[in-house]
C-alpha cells in the first residue's frame, strides 16, 4: 500500500495477521483484529498470547475473538466488513481489510493425478519420510506437503530430499522444529508444550524464568515475558520450551538444539552462558527445573 491507512481490519489473528497488524499499529493505524477462534496466535499458550494482547491494546488495537468474518463490501471511502460474534451480526468500517486466512494448496488442476501422485483429504501431496511422493522419482517439500507451513520446514525437507535423491538414508525428523511469531513480545516454541507432554504421559518438571530477573533484559528496558522449559522429571530430559520476550526468535535455537540432541536440564544449567546476555535466561530456567535457582525463589 502507498499510504498508511487510518483504519485497518485484519481478518485472522494467526501469526501472519498478528505480525502485519502489529506493524500497522506501530505506524499509527487503528487496527481491529477479527479472529474466529477463542484466542489469537493458535498453538501458543494463553500466558504468551495474553502478553501480546496487552501490548496490542496499548497500541490502540482491538482484538475480537470468536468473531467470524462474513463478508466485505467496498464503499466509496473504503470497506465495510461484516462479522458474527456471539450470534450477533456486526459491521465495522475501515479504509482497508487485510485477509490472512484461507491459504490452501493449489494442487487440483496441474495433472498430479495423471502421473500417479496421491493427495490427502486437504489436497496436500502425500510423501514418505524421505519427501518422496507416491511416484518414486518425484519428491515434494514445503507447504505443499503435510505439516507446519513454515519456511525453515521447507528448506529442511529440501535438504533431506536432496540427500535421499543422492542415495543417502536420510529421513525427516521434526522433533526440534521451532515456531516463531514476530509480534511484541516475540513468541517462540519448540518441542512439546507442558500440556502436550502431560498428554503423552510424561511426568513433567517445568522450569520457568522471567525476563524481569535478567540483567540484559533490564538494561534493554524490555522485561515483559518468560522462558519455560519442559523437562522429564525422572532425568531432566528437555522435552520442549516456550519463550515470550525480546529475542525469543533467536533464543529458541538453543532449546531446539537441546531437544534435537536429547540434552538434559543439567546440560543447559552447566553450560556457561556469557553475562550479561538474554541467553542466561535459558540456563536459569534449567536451574529452576533442577530445583536450584540462584536469582529467583
Ligand atoms: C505473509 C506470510 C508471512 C510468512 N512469514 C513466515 C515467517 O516469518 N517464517 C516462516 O518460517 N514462514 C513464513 N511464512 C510461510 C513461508 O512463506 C512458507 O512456509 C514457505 O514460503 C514455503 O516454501 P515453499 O517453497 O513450500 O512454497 P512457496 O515459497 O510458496 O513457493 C512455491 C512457488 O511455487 C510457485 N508455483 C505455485 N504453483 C505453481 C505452478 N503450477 N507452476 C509453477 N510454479 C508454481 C509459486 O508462485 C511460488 O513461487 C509466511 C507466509 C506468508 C504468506
Amino acid at each position: 500500500m502507498k499510504e498508511i491507512p487510518k483504519k485497518l481490519v485484519v481478518i485472522g489473528a494467526g501469526y501472519v495477521g498478528t505480525e502485519l497488524g502489529t506493524a500497522y499499529a506501530n505506524f499509527g493505524t487503528e487496527v481491529t483484529f477479527l479472529e474466529g477462534a477463542k484466542d489469537i496466535l493458535g498453538g501458543f499458550e494463553k500466558s504468551m498470547t495474553q502478553l501480546v494482547k496487552k501490548g496490542l491494546k496499548k497500541k490502540g488495537a482491538t482484538v475480537i475473538t470468536e468473531a467470524m468474518a462474513k463478508g466485505v463490501e467496498e464503499t466509496k471511502d473504503g470497506v465495510k466488513v461484516s462479522y458474527e460474534v456471539k450470534g450477533k451480526e456486526e459491521i465495522i468500517e475501515a479504509d482497508y481489510v487485510l485477509v490472512t486466512v484461507g491459504r490452501r494448496p493449489n494442487t487440483s488442476e496441474i495433472g498430479l493425478e495423471q502421473v500417479g501422485i496421491e493427495l490427502d483429504e486437504k489436497g496436500l501431496i502425500k510423501v514418505d519420510k524421505q519427501s518422496r511422493t507416491t511416484v518414486k522419482n518425484i519428491y515434494a517439500i514445503g507447504d505443499i506437503v503435510p505439516g507446519a507451513p513454515l519456511a525453515h520446514k521447507a528448506s529442511y525437507e529440501g535438504k533431506i530430499a536432496a540427500e535421499a535423491i543422492s542415495g543417502e538414508k536420510s529421513e525427516v525428523d521434526y522433533i526440534g522444529i521451532p515456531a516463531v511469531a514476530f509480534v511484541e513480545p516475540e513468541l517462540a516454541m519448540v518441542g512439546l508444550t507442558e500440556a502436550q507432554a502431560k498428554e503423552e504421559g510424561y511426568d513433567v518438571k517445568v522450569g520457568k524464568f522471567p525476563f524481569a530477573a535478567n540483567g540484559r533484559a533490564l538494561s534493554l528496558n524490555n522485561t515483559d515475558g518468560f522462558l519455560k522449559l519442559i523437562t522429564r522429571k525422572e532425568d531432566g530430559l528437555i522435552l520442549g520450551g516456550q519463550i515470550a520476550g525480546p529475542n525469543a526468535s533467536d533464543m529458541i535455537s538453543e532449546i531446539g538444539l537441546a531437544v534435537e540432541a536429547g540434552m538434559t536440564a543439567e546440560d543447559l544449567a552447566l553450560t556457561i552462558h556469557a553475562h550479561p546476555t538474554l541467553g542466561e535466561i535459558t540456563m536459569e530456567a534449567a536451574e529452576v527445573a533442577l530445583g536450584s535457582p540462584i536469582h529467583i525463589m
